[in-house]
C-alpha cells in the first residue's frame, strides 16, 4: 500500500508526461497544451508525420473529429468547424 505522498508523486509524474501533447480539449476543441484551435500548428505537424503520406487515413481520422466537434459545438457554424479541422490538410504531401 502506498501513502498519500507517493500517490502525489505518481500523479504529478503522470501530469508532467501529458504536457506537450497537442490533443483537443472537450467540448471546446481547443488544444489542451497551447490553447489554439485544434489542430494547432504542432498538432498538424504531428498528424502529417504520423500518417506518413496516408492522406485518406488522415482525412478519415479528421472526419471522426469533425463529427464529434459538430456535436460538441452546436452554436458554431458547421463551415467554420469544417474549416478548422479539415481544410488545413495539403492536397499533396
Ligand atoms: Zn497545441
Amino acid at each position: 500500500m502506498i501513502g498519500p505522498q507517493e500517490r502525489w508523486y505518481r500523479f504529478a509524474a503522470r501530469r508532467r508526461r501529458r504536457t506537450g501533447v497537442h490533443v483537443p480539449a472537450h467540448p471546446s476543441y481547443r488544444c489542451r497544451d497551447c490553447g489554439d484551435a485544434w489542430p494547432c500548428p504542432q498538432a498538424r505537424l504531428c498528424l502529417l508525420i504520423g500518417f506518413q503520406g496516408d492522406r485518406v487515413g488522415l482525412m478519415v481520422y479528421l472526419a471522426a473529429h469533425l463529427a464529434r466537434a459538430l456535436e460538441e459545438l452546436p452554436e458554431t457554424h458547421p463551415a467554420l468547424i469544417a474549416g478548422q479541422i479539415l481544410h488545413w490538410v495539403p492536397r499533396r504531401y
